[in-house]
């Protein structure tokens, strides 16, 4: 008789994972289905949650962006059948409402339940070809090509994206595939800097020199748009202290009046690890009287758009229409592969920056 049991990567505190077994999913609902995990990244997101920086209780099994093969097909399913490759979307959506999203139980196992699964599956070509391309359609590539789009970039604009984690690599890619005319990426890990360089972009290491600086002298004055893909863990010039409201000040400063700014970064209402009271609190110091000044004109900065959470669903069919044409290959922020029972250590070092660690896809179920 097969086991009942799988793999799963658990959140067991702050800075500890652990691969325990549990039980594998079943179908609960008719509109289900059941997938064999073949990819899991690893997400910043993640992250935030391994840090103890979110209130994610200790026994969830982490992981949004996964990838498979459906094996179980609930008798309300339409669209599927056993055997399709599929990859879902970090916001698993009810498919009904457009409002109710909510978390699913983590993909890094080597089985989960995908609910709503006509609505939130979105079919891939058999075999394994493009599958690091392909994983990333969960969350970072449409993330970072949301970015640039709530910034309201036009092709031949020029853009600075702050941060070069996968999802700003993303959006510097996006942005590079969209059509600027300039891609400017702010980090201070040379790795990231260099990986930005190679698709074409401009990096700006903000320890040497102030980034808004040095991005005005070589643009030759301020940039049409800007994406913020960093978030509430900023850090200032030197590169040491956390100050929440660095990138967005730095956003401000940076963009040309009736430009555009995108806000993909993760803030979040309350923030235990803050490195002061008020950002404690998810409330974050402004120059609002600049940013008011320089957006108040017709296609205005504060469109109501600019920090809309992403609608992984509004971009992923295309995206990976881009991929399997050929026209774009994501993956080239990939890192690391690995099997499940590597993950403890990849989330020490991801964790830490070690190594590269960079975007890690597991393979729960090996095979890759
Ligand atoms: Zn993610």
């Amino acid at each position: 008789m097969a086991s009942h049991t799988m793999k799963a990567v658990n959140y067991v505190g702050p800075h500890k994972v652990e691969v325990q077994e549990v039980e594998i999913p079943k179908l609960e609902h008719p509109d289900d289905i059941i997938v064999k995990v073949t990819t899991a990244a690893i997400c910043g997101s993640d992250l935030h949650m391994y840090e103890g920086r979110t209130a994610a209780e200790p026994g969830i099994t982490f992981g949004h962006e996964n990838m498979g093969i459906v094996e179980e097909v609930g008798e309300g399913v339409t669209l599927l059948k056993k055997g399709d490759r599929v990859v879902m979307p970090f916001n698993v959506a009810d498919g009904r409402c457009y409002v109710a999203m909510g978390p699913y139980r983590g993909g890094q196992a080597q089985h989960i339940r995908v609910p709503y699964a006509d609505f939130n599956a979105l079919k891939l070509p058999a075999g394994k070809e493009n599958e690091a391309d392909f994983i990333l359609l969960a969350d970072i590539f449409p993330t970072g090509w949301h970015g640039v789009e709530i910034s309201g970039f036009r092709p031949g604009e020029s853009i600075a994206v702050f941060g070069a984690g996968p999802v700003g690599l993303m959006a510097a890619y996006s942005a590079v595939l969209r059509g600027a005319s300039q891609v400017y990426v702010i980090d201070r890990v040379s790795e990231r800097l260099k990986t930005a360089e190679r698709i074409g972009c401009i990096p700006i290491d903000f320890t040497l020199r102030d980034p808004v600086d040095q991005i005005i002298e070589y643009n030759g004055g301020m940039v049409d748009r800007s994406v913020d893909a960093v978030g509430y863990q900023a850090v200032g010039t030197g590169g040491s202290k956390e100050q929440p409201n660095i990138v967005l000040e730095n956003m401000i400063r940076v963009t040309r009046p009736c430009g555009g700014l995108g806000i993909p970064g993760l803030y979040v209402p309350s923030d235990p690890g803050a490195p002061d009271e008020a950002s404690a609190k998810g409330m974050i110091t402004l120059s609002f009287g600049k940013l008011f000044e320089k957006a108040r004109n017709p296609t205005s900065w504060l469109s109501g758009d600019f920090l809309t959470k992403c609608n992984v669903k509004a971009y992923n069919r295309f995206l990976r229409d881009l991929i399997i044409a050929g026209r774009a290959k994501p993956s080239f922020v990939v890192s690391h592969e690995i099997n499940i029972e590597e993950a403890v250590v990849a989330y020490e070092k991801f964790d830490k920056r070690l190594d590269g660690y960079t975007k890690v896809l597991i393979h729960p179920n090996g095979g890759f």
